[in-house]
């Protein structure tokens, strides 16, 4: 099938699993006073170095996560409970309703603790309502937490604008950038941003590997978990050096060939959408008036039920409705309801990424199943036109 469910996760790109190889061929542990292992810390070394340069941090605000889940619990408990510790007495943390499940359900738990959590809606648009942000922000607000890109629209989000009203009360900003980091040029410092998460398979890296930005200036989050001193014991535990060198891998190339993949991805998404209205399908881009990670679409297929057209596609195509975490529940993606989608609406709205590895013909063929697809789903057969 051709694989269009690129929110989800992204192929592995070739450079990345031979440096995952190579590395696994390394019997050595990072932390271990021999040549061995100096050449395994040299290697966690580069990648930090690597994943650093990407964002404009320096390596030593990076620190290696198992993904951007492990980094948006690490920051968002980490640096509540930093908070309490140091008698810093601010307990209102401030997110948006579209942020990921791992942002969402850890400031959820915040709450039991004491933590008063508000949630800033998003437009129909899929961004997120500024006005109501500024006015939920003021001087008892620990941390702001809204997320680069959306997973399920694409939609960019005002980060630079977050940090402007965040700053002016001092309160400390996240950004969940597990879709935008490697796709779009990001840079922690000219931002502003005091700390950022960072997924290595939304980027062409492996799974199992993400990095937490925490800026030298910022407050540094409590463990939430504890061992050996690795990563200056905000993170401890055996760094698992093939997966690192080959996130490091992935941050470089995506660094030396963004404009290429963005390109690539604007390119197909056009082209499936010139496509798809030639054989008039009667779909809805949803995110047409805002900015979006290149080659992502969301779409809204009038009167059908995205499931039922993701699954009749499905020998043919890959793709997927909503936060792929929820798919197999039939509960309606919280982030459409979020941008205020009613539930028979959220249920017919789906998304497609053409990604760094999909073709032209990939686009052309995608629009050409899908509409016809739609057709039979509209009109199944045997039953008349209206
Ligand atoms: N945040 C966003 C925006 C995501 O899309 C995802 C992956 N679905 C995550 C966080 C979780 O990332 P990981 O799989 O690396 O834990």
């Amino acid at each position: 099938p051709i694989y269009l469910d690129n929110f989800s996760t992204t192929p592995i790109a070739p450079e990345v699993a031979k440096a995952i190889i190579d590395a696994w061929s390394l019997p050595s542990n990072a932390s271990s006073p021999h040549t061995m292992g100096a050449r395994a810390e040299a290697i966690v070394a580069e990648a930090r170095g690597d994943v650093a340069n990407l964002i404009g941090a320096a390596p030593s605000e990076i620190v290696f996560t198992s993904g951007a889940t492990e980094a948006n619990n690490l920051i968002l408990l980490g640096v509540a409970e930093a908070a309490v510790v140091a008698g810093i007495n601010r307990r209102k943390i401030v997110l948006s309703s579209i942020e990921h499940k791992s942002v969402l359900v850890p400031a959820g738990t915040l709450e039991d603790r004491g933590f008063e959590v508000i949630l800033v809606p998003a437009h129909d648009t899929g961004v997120i309502d500024m006005r109501a942000l500024a006015a939920a922000v003021d001087d008892r607000t620990l941390l702001v937490s809204v997320m680069g890109a959306n997973n399920e629209t694409g939609a960019l989000q005002p980060i630079r604008e977050i940090v402007a009203i965040a700053s002016k009360v001092g309160a400390y900003v996240h950004s969940d950038c597990a879709q935008l980091v490697g796709k779009l040029p990001i840079d922690v410092l000219d931002l502003g941003i005091d700390y950022l998460s960072i997924s290595g398979h939304k980027m062409y890296g492996p799974m199992g590997i993400g990095a937490a930005f925490i800026s030298a200036s910022a407050l540094k989050p409590k463990a939430i978990a504890f061992g050996g001193g690795q990563q200056a014991g905000v993170r401890p535990g055996t760094e698992p050096v093939p997966i690192i060198a080959g996130l490091g891998t992935a941050a470089r190339l995506a660094g030396s060939r963004m404009e290429l993949d963005a390109a690539h991805g604007t390119l197909l998404r056009n082209m499936f959408l010139d496509e798809l209205s030639s054989l008039n399908s009667d779909v809805e881009i949803i995110t047409q008036n805002s900015e979006t990670l290149p080659g992502t679409v969301c779409l809204k297929v009038n009167g059908i039920i995205a499931d039922d057209l993701i699954e009749s596609v499905q020998r043919q195509m890959s793709i997927s409705t909503g936060s792929a975490c929820n798919s197999g529940q039939v509960i309606p993606s919280h982030v459409l309801m979020g941008m205020g989608f009613g539930q028979v609406v959220a249920r017919s709205i789906f998304r497609i990424y053409f990604s760094r590895y999909n073709s032209k013909q990939d686009a052309i063929e995608s629009a050409f199943i899908l509409a016809k697809a739609i057709g039979h789903l509209r009109h199944p057969a045997g039953q008349p036109r209206q």
